[in-house]
């Protein structure tokens, strides 16, 4: 490999930079983060560094001429939008043995910029070695994205506790040791959540050999992996033992690490793979034995997901969890469909229910259901859609009220079917639809044929 990656004390170091445009303003506004011994060589300024001046945060001197040897002890940044004058200061800066960054000729310089992500005391630089700086960014922008905003709260956490273990411990193995253990148990997350005390709890465990993992309710959302929240990802990659539904999408289950231990446990509704009681019981036993337990659920897990009786069980043994938002299906098809669920023309609320039939009939509210200017979502519905239409038309909506089937939403399969409450058992019976499906009953579906994209 062609550049090292070293951490300088950056106190120590000193910088002159040429150049007083975008590029140098660039170069400077990185270097100020760590140093105040700057000073920038143009007889024109950027904005930007005039403030810096103006605020006697750099130094600034309009032209070298004769006084080169100014550059001895100095690391150099050649930054003029001139490449030849750049290459002459290259030249001067070698002739003092300083080092040298020419702005685009990588080659000819000592040192370059890497990409930062700061999260004081935490830093991350990425490199291309100025082989593709948008690759650069992209990739910091990916892992910026994936840290966690707490992750200096982390830093200081273990910092101190690592002062702790110093002075318990003698022997470097056994600190290490207890090290793996403590960043695989839930410490990690719980102060991340914000919830230091927990985290000490869970420390003083380890420590005393008595862990107990942590169990993650995590909302999948609707299919489209794109869809899932930061959160999610971060704590889907950590889990090591994973209980998923049928509707969370293949893609999704693709970020679990190769090493966690995957169990189906249905939800479909005629498949009840695993009793609901056994779930919870499940997710519970296996963080008893320390291991760090995700339970994987399609949507929302508070919505129609039977997340609340999941972590019931869990806060009765005082087994810490988490519960992460997803994307439910109502706004997911919702915005894949075109359909907004309210909209100043047609529709102040929206109401979600089940259309889950039990025995073939269902118990909703039907007279509050029939309201001008409500949208309804009906989840579970599809077995039951024509019954259930035919029951809104009996208690009194239009049979002419607009509405939309959403199949399959977000996912690449998505298909859309709009009709009316009195057609749609013939829509139905005519096309071979397959769950899950959301219905959508109110005037917004109309938006469909315009809004859809
Ligand atoms: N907790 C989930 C809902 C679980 S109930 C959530 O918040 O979305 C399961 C029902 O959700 C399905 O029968 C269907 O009506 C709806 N659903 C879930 N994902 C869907 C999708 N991708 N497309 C259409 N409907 C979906």
């Amino acid at each position: 490999m062609n550049w090292l990656p070293l951490l300088h004390r950056s106190n120590d170091v000193k910088f002159i930079i040429f150049g007083g445009g975008q590029v140098a303003q660039r170069k400077v506004q990185t270097l100020t983060k760590f140093t105040h011994a700057i000073t920038v060589v143009s007889p024109n300024l950027d904005a930007r560094l005039q403030d810096l001046v103006d605020q006697q945060s750099i130094h600034h001197i309009n032209a070298l001429a004769q006084e080169q040897h100014v550059l001895q002890g100095h690391r150099i940044v050649a930054a003029t939008d001139n490449s030849d004058t750049n290459q002459e200061i290259a030249r001067w800066a070698k002739a003092l043995s300083c080092p040298v960054s020419i702005a685009d000729d990588p080659a000819g310089s000592d040192f370059i910029f890497p990409a930062i992500i700061d999260r004081n005391p935490v830093m991350i630089t990425v490199s291309s070695a100025s082989e593709s700086p948008a690759l650069t960014r992209y990739l910091r922008n990916q892992l910026d994205a994936a840290l966690s905003p707490r992750i200096s709260q982390l830093a200081k956490f273990t910092s101190s506790l690592r002062k702790t273990i110093r002075t318990h411990f003698d022997d470097t193995q056994k600190r290490q040791q207890l090290w793996r253990k403590l960043m695989s148990s839930p410490m990690p997350n719980l102060v991340l959540a914000g919830k230091e005390d927990q985290a000490e709890k869970v420390c003083n465990e380890v420590i005393a050999g008595k862990s107990i993992g942590e169990v993650f309710l995590v909302g999948a959302g609707p299919g489209d992996p794109d869809l899932l929240t930061l959160k999610a990802v971060r704590l889907i990659q950590q889990a090591d033992i994973v209980f998923y539904d049928r509707l969370v999408s293949k893609p999704i289950l693709e970020y679990c690490s190769s090493h966690a231990e995957m169990f189906y446990v249905g939800k479909a509704m005629s498949d009840h793979s695993v009793p609901q009681n056994e779930i919870n019981q499940l997710l519970a036993d296996h963080a008893k034995l320390g291991k760090t337990v995700l339970r994987l659920k399609g949507g929302d897990p508070f919505i129609f997901g039977r997340g609340g009786e999941e972590i019931e069980l869990l806060a009765d043994q005082q087994i810490p969890f988490q519960v992460v938002p997803g994307i439910t299906a109502a706004s997911g098809c919702s915005s894949y469909a075109g359909i907004p669920l309210t909209h100043r023309d047609y529709a102040q609320s929206v109401r979600f229910v089940t259309g889950h039939l039990k025995d073939g009939t269902t118990n909703l509210p039907w007279n509050e259901l029939i309201h001008p200017q409500q949208t309804l979502v009906i989840y579970m519905g599809l077995t039951g859609i024509s019954y259930i239409s035919k029951a809104l038309i009996q208690h009194g909506m239009s049979p002419d009220t607009p509405i939309a089937l959403v199949e399959k939403g977000t996912l690449p399969e998505q298909k859309v079917y709009t009709s009316t409450l009195a057609n749609i058992g013939g829509v139905i019976a005519s096309n071979s639809i397959s769950a899950p499906t959301l219905t959508i009953v109110g005037d917004v579906v109309r938006l469909h044929k315009k809004l859809k994209w």
